[in-house]
């Protein structure tokens, strides 16, 4: 798949011609973008009323294969209060730019638990910034990262995913709220003695909406506010969750950097050779 050195060791060298392939690949196949950031407010005036119950009963009306229903009930009682003494703050999150930090205090602090050794990395990625030319689908978990395909080439989540390439480190590709939710119980569930952290890419609505969810299983990281074509009503979010999404999201390019800045440092710190 990959013909790329191998970026741990040799970040630099890797980053360097990650870009100068997106770069001739971005010349030769140029793939369909936004012309300009539109204007959006982040979640609508109406749809930010009740936003705790409507997150609710999405989570229990759409469980439709149980993913939610079959990692609750594992542990009721704690998911129970843990979700409780969440919803009970007034935001689930504190906030640093495009980052909400759930479970720690500043992106300092993050910068230091995720170069701990026991730790385990969500690395996830919402299905609505993959490019429209995507070989894998857009509105699937799949995600081949090619280095040699033109459109992998040019896709943020494919440097993402081969900077970040390591046992410890978990990618996910998002189609739905449950798809991201089983999985991330079962993680917790297989890894009781790790810490597990993550980065996780969304609107700014999903990310207030579903902050408690990452709250109640003790989970701890970044979600990464997404710009471009987002959805801001639950009317777009529904659709979305059916894979009816003809806008484009974007991570913006500073807030690209300071990500593969983090994947750098656990990099470097879990390093295997
Ligand atoms: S890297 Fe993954 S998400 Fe991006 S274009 Fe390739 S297959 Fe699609």
């Amino acid at each position: 798949m990959s013909r790329l050195p191998i970026w741990e060791s040799h970040w630099e060298f890797s980053e360097e011609e990650w870009d100068r392939q997106a770069a001739v690949a971005a010349q030769q196949h140029p793939l369909k973008g936004l012309k300009q950031l539109p204007q959006m407010p982040g979640i609508t005036k109406e749809t930010a009323k009740g936003l705790k119950w409507k997150s609710l009963l999405w989570m229990i009306r759409k469980d439709v294969k149980g993913e939610i229903r079959k990692g609750f009930f594992k542990h009721p009682f704690k998911y129970m209060w843990e979700l409780i003494k969440s919803a009970l703050k007034s935001k689930p999150y504190l906030r640093e730019g495009d980052f909400f930090l759930y479970g720690v205090d500043s992106l300092t602090q993050f910068n230091a638990l995720i170069t701990e050794q026991n730790s385990l990395l969500v690395l996830g990625f919402s299905y609505c910034h993959k490019p429209f030319e995507c070989p894998s689908g857009r509105f699937t978990p799949e995600c081949i990262r090619d280095s040699q395909h033109p459109v992998c080439q040019q896709c943020f989540i494919g440097k993402a995913l081969h900077a970040s390439a390591h046992p410890q480190t978990i990618p996910l590709i998002i189609p739905t709220i449950h798809y991201i939710g089983g999985k991330i119980f079962e993680i917790v569930h297989d890894n009781p003695e790790k810490q597990i952290l993550f980065i996780i890419t969304a609107c700014e609505m999903t990310l207030e909406m579903f902050g408690d969810w990452g709250n109640m299983v003790n989970i701890r990281g970044l979600g990464v506010r997404l710009d471009g074509r987002i959805c801001n009503t639950m009317k777009a979010f529904e659709l979305s969750e059916e894979g009816i999404k003809p806008g484009l999201t974007v991570v913006l390019s500073e807030t690209q950097k300071a990500i593969l800045q983090f994947i750098r440092a656990r990099a470097k710190a879990l390093r295997q050779d």
